[in-house]
């Protein structure tokens, strides 16, 4: 009989063999997948520490705390939400919390972003998304060399005059360091927001620029590098944005938070705040560059990252598609996922590359020479699948599966973690 329980078992199955390379996805301790699966799911909670709609809540009210008092002392700032139930969620009531803080009553407020094309998320303003409906968003270029540049966004700000600027990505391989940013918002008069959500795990490790030291509003996921459970966080500053960031959350998008996942964060934030958690996300910045690093040096068009994760541009290397090159790894257990290049002449759902990252891999004890060997194995497929003759076809595709398998077996199982 198909039970649940099965679907479970092979996924997790399908995980161990896997060589996951999203750059978006990260694997869990046992602890965090515990507590995400404790008693605490029976609670109704709705409210904050202290102030809550339903009764029983003493216990509920210090897990909550711990979390927040947490994530404060990991991202140093003064005030943290940890409600949120997704990065999306988290950035709908970031920006109605701006919005009333500025007091925007008679009109959209306007943001200026990056658009998804240039490796923005759906929230920044994509068209099927509620951010493009409820605000007036517009769009700052990259520089030649794919960069977000202060000049060319100053120049934005100068043109579309809006209320506020965000900052953040999805797929975007440099860092971003935000203090001439924050200057020239001071100087336009306008606010900052930051959508940390896949760089939050660097940010925490202190390989990157902290944004809360800049920015009006923070969001992020706690689930991508900073390792934690499926969720988000919202942070700042300012008590009375703190106040309205609160009631967009609670009772404005959502109702009962889920305290044990909110239990899972406090104790990933717990462990992001550990030294071996710098050594992981050290581990990760390294892992992505040997990997890149590889695949140039075998003729490949891909641009060095400065953080997790890389673009191969896989219609330059091996006349592929994003969608094909996807299709073609994921039949020999290599998950990634097709993303726009900058200036891609391909449809969002086709596109000319590939997005390739090291959170996941990395947490399963992925080292430099595996992921170099992961570069070449990523490279002999798509090379030999895109000019492959067909009688030698077999012979071939046995020996690549046999190089995953032998890979994927030396890992960390993920149910151990
Ligand atoms: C992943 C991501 C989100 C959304 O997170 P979900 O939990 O999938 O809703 C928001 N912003 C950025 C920049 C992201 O990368």
């Amino acid at each position: 009989m198909l039970t649940i329980e099965k679907l479970v078992k092979e996924e997790n199955e399908r995980q161990n063999n896997h060589i996951e390379l999203i750059a978006s996805e990260n694997f869990t301790s046992k602890r965090i997948r515990n507590l995400c699966g404790s008693v605490l799911t029976n609670k109704y909670a709705e409210g904050y520490p202290g102030k809550r709609y339903y009764g029983g809540c003493n216990v509920i009210d210090r897990v909550e705390t711990l979390a927040i008092e947490n994530a404060k002392r990991l991202f140093e700032c003064k005030f943290a939400n940890v409600q949120p139930h997704s990065g999306s969620q988290a950035n709908f009531s970031a920006y109605v919390a701006l919005k009333n803080w500025i007091g925007i009553k008679d009109r959209k407020m306007k943001i200026l972003s990056m658009s998804l094309s240039n490796g923005g998320h759906l929230t920044h303003g994509s068209p099927v998304s509620f951010s493009a409906n409820d605000y007036e968003f517009s769009f700052f270029e990259l520089n030649k060399d794919g960069r977000i540049d202060v000049k060319i966004v100053e120049k934005a700000i100068k043109a579309e005059k809006p209320d506020a600027l965000l900052l953040g990505y999805s797929c975007y391989t440099y860092q971003i360091a935000f203090a001439p940013f924050a200057e020239i918002c001071k100087k336009n008069k306008i606010k900052l927001i930051v959508d940390m959500a896949h760089f939050a795990g660097i940010v925490a490790a202190g390989l990157h620029d902290n944004p809360c030291k800049y920015a009006d509003l923070v969001t992020s996921t706690t689930h991508k590098t900073l390792r934690g459970p499926r969720g988000a966080i919202i942070l700042c500053n300012d008590e009375d944005l703190a106040k309205k960031v609160n009631s967009a959350v609670f009772p404005y998008a959502q109702g009962g938070p889920l305290e044990h996942i909110i239990a899972g964060k406090a104790l990933g934030f717990e462990e992001a705040a550990q030294p071996k958690f710098k050594q992981y996300m050290e581990e990760v910045l390294k892992n992505t560059v040997a990997c890149a690093e590889k695949l140039r040096s075998l003729g490949a068009t891909v641009v060095l990252p400065e953080n997790h994760l890389f673009m191969l541009n896989t219609k330059k290397s091996f006349g592929l598609t994003g969608l094909d090159a996807q299709h073609i790894l994921e039949e020999y257990n290599i998950t990634t996922n097709k993303n726009m290049l900058p200036d891609d002449d391909e449809k969002p759902n086709v596109t000319s590359g590939l997005r390739i990252g090291f959170p996941a891999m990395t947490t399963r004890g992925c080292n430099e020479q595996d992921a170099r060997e992961i570069g070449q194995i990523i490279y002999d497929i798509l090379k030999y699948r895109s000019n492959k003759g067909a009688n030698e076809f077999e012979e071939g595709q046995k020996h690549l599966t046999a190089r995953v398998q032998r890979l994927t077996r030396k890992m960390k199982r993920v149910e151990k973690l």
